[in-house]
């Protein structure tokens, strides 16, 4: 039996119809886009609404992607050039691109090795006066330890960007991401817990005025009638994305469950294996597990092994953004960020989408104990090598 890493064909042979039918109602409309900042349309007013009050925030702004979502708050923020911005360098690549887009300077600081999220005590030691903002990343769907990040950032005055694009509905002690910082940036690409049909993303945040900057700067800062009152761009998502996202909206908490479900039985079968490090969640947190990620010794071979079983499984991420070579001017060497670079080396994600059963889970398990305990494991016999 095949087990992908996703499978939206699943989730949407489920929900194409309704699919389809709100789609309609956008073409039958005309409001492909929203007209204006002031202006509304249905479908992003109704998304903006749901996520407000899931994500605890006073305003919600719908944006054409998550790493517009990054780059519309920094700008909202001010940041620009000179100033320097805190973030980790093991996360997705849009998280410091947006830093550097605008003109300021990514400060890499490292992680937690056991939660793979930014740790606040590097961050503290990273500070600078031209420290302008932090934007810690929720990785793999777990918040990083937000608490004690705002106890550093509110005392120095220092902005805070929450990246929660693998994170909407995680929680920290009952607090959802997003409501931490200043703002949160969500995205909704197809790998993420809830995703479009193709790119789109938001913007949430605590504080309404903020919120109103960032919708006026998702339309060029046009304040109405070609009033252009500040340097924008055009961050906006599509009326269908939207569409299809108010369809699966009310899906997100069954699909987080069932992917916490396949993440119980991976680390009820996979405690204590030698050659493997499960993921730990933090106490007080709670994880949407957008993946989940063991340590894996011998990963090359361990991920041959799956998919010559039809198992699927990737690297998130295989090279920390501190030894990138579009960031090389930053002078940053091998050596400098040992807790990425060794979760570089060792990170493995197994599936644990919802569309997969839990005895897919169970095969995907017993696949990897058969490589690392060839000898004891009954499923060495059970499952033979394809080749
Ligand atoms: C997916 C992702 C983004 C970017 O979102 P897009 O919608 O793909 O632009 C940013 N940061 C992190 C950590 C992500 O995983």
């Amino acid at each position: 039996m095949a087990v992908p890493m996703l499978d939206l064909k699943k989730q949407h042979s489920l929900l194409r119809e309704q699919i389809r039918a709100e789609i309609d109602k956008v073409l039958d409309s005309q409001m492909l886009v929203r007209p204006a900042a002031g202006k509304t349309s249905p479908q992003q007013a109704a998304l903006e609404g749901s996520l407000r009050e899931y994500c605890g925030a006073a305003e919600a702004i719908c944006c054409s992607s998550g790493t517009d979502a990054l780059l519309v708050a920094l700008m909202a923020m001010g940041i620009g050039l000179g100033d320097e911005v805190i973030c980790p360098s093991f996360t997705f690549f849009a998280t410091a691109g947006a830093v550097a887009r605008l003109g300021a300077k990514p400060v890499f600081v490292d992680i937690d090795e056991r939660t793979f999220n930014i740790s606040p005590k590097a961050i503290e030691n990273a500070i600078s006066d031209r420290t302008r903002a932090i934007i810690p990343v929720h990785l793999y769907g777990q918040m990083a330890d937000m608490a004690a990040i705002m106890a550093i950032a509110d005392k120095r005055r220092i902005s805070v960007l929450e990246d929660a694009a693998q994170a909407i509905g995680a929680k920290q002690n009952d607090r959802p991401a997003g409501s931490f910082g200043k703002a949160g940036a969500l995205s909704f690409y197809p790998t993420k817990n809830l995703n479009a049909l193709g790119d789109a993303g938001a913007v949430v945040t605590t504080d309404a005025e903020f919120g109103q900057l960032v919708r006026l700067l998702c339309v060029h800062g046009d304040a109405g009638g070609y009033n252009h009152v500040r340097l924008g761009a055009n961050f906006r998502m599509d009326e269908i994305q939207a569409a299809a996202l108010n369809v699966k909206f009310p899906h997100l908490e069954e699909w987080h469950a069932a992917r916490r479900a396949h993440a119980a039985i991976y680390d009820k079968e996979l405690a204590g294996l030698d050659g493997v490090v499960t993921p730990l969640v933090a106490p007080g947190q709670q994880s949407i597990y957008n993946q989940y990620v063991i340590r894996a010794q011998r990963r090359t071979e361990l991920i041959e092994h799956l998919r010559d079983r039809d198992i699927g499984s990737a690297v998130y991420y295989p090279k920390g953004l501190h030894e990138q070579p579009c960031f090389a001017y930053l002078g940053y060497r091998r050596g400098d960020l040992p807790v990425t670079e060794l979760a570089c080396r060792e990170v493995l994600a197994l599936p644990v989408c919802p569309e997969i059963s839990d005895l897919q889970v169970m095969e995907v398990a017993q696949a990897v104990k058969g490589f690392y305990q060839p000898a004891k494991s009954a499923s060495a016999q059970r499952y033979p090598r394809a080749r």
